[in-house]
């Protein structure tokens, strides 16, 4: 199992399945499409910064503007849902934006983060391209939640076209319930990160999916981890990671909301910055 025995659950999952219930939930497909129609202008997409970052043992990161989920611990600021802020930059040029950074700092890695990277499909495969064109010999981690290339099957085919990529899909919750609860979105569109990975798995594209497990009961997550197994082989299970909630000021901010439904994370998976 992914962790050890945990002591008693913040909210039961039977509660989460009553709160659920009165939440309306947003389409994330539509949302997506409806986010990149104004964050990306042809092979331009928006982004708010280029930096270094330690993780993956150091790594280049352009940060995107917009994303389809509406998570209740995210950590991104003001340009996840503010489409006004950023700025376009053309796929070659945030190319050429973080091989310099990795250069730079001898990293391995290249990422975009903050925002969806998936939203803004053009520009993203303009950028892999470019990458793969100036054989600068790094890994590019998409890091994503999942839900447009679930949504978008042939999607996760084109991404396997590249060399040098690994995919990581974040799993924010252990039921469609949770699901719904933690991030806004329609129950039914907890299945498509889920469908994500088993069409990454049946392409034979490197990946790992992550697990939220701050919210959510021990038998919650084994059962999601079995229905994934199933699906596909206990060899993936075995490469989860377990994803801690970073209390941010924004996360913070934003899991207020919660707390008036008496749900709170689980305090062994937050980490105070
Ligand atoms: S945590 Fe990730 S998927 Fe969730 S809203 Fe924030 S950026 Fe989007």
């Amino acid at each position: 199992m992914v962790w050890a025995a945990r002591g008693g659950d913040v909210c039961s999952d039977e509660r989460v399945k009553s709160v659920a219930r009165q939440i309306r939930g947003y389409d994330p497909i539509e949302l997506g499409e409806r986010i990149e129609r104004i964050v990306q202008d042809g092979s331009k997409r928006k982004y708010f910064r280029f930096r270094g970052s330690r993780f993956y043992g150091g790594s280049a990161v352009g940060d995107v503007v917009g994303c389809n989920l509406r998570c209740a611990f995210c950590w991104t600021g003001r340009a996840r849902d503010d489409l006004s802020v950023g700025f376009f930059v053309e796929a070659e040029e945030a190319a050429r934006k973080l091989i310099s950074i990795a250069q730079a700092r001898g990293y391995r890695i290249v990422r975009l983060s903050a925002g969806e990277p998936t939203i803004g499909w053009q520009h993203l495969i303009r950028l892999l391209e470019f990458l793969e064109s100036q054989s600068y010999g790094k890994l590019f981690i998409l890091e994503t939640n999942g839900i447009l290339l679930g949504a978008y099957p042939d999607r996760v085919a084109e991404i396997g076209g590249f060399r040098g990529i690994h995919v990581r899909v974040s799993l924010k919750a252990c039921s469609p319930e949770w699901f719904k609860v933690l991030t806004g979105a329609k129950e039914e569109s907890f299945w498509l990160p889920i469908r994500a990975i088993e069409e990454l798995y049946s392409h034979n594209i490197s990946f790992h999916f992550s697990i939220f497990a701050a919210f959510g009961s021990r038998e919650c997550w084994e059962s999601l981890l079995e229905e994934i197994a199933r699906r596909t082989s206990y060899t993936v299970i075995g490469e989860v990671e377990v994803e801690a909630l970073v209390l941010y000021s924004s996360s913070a901010r934003r899991l207020r909301a919660l707390e008036r439904y008496g749900i709170r994370p689980d305090p062994k998976y937050v980490y105070k910055p």
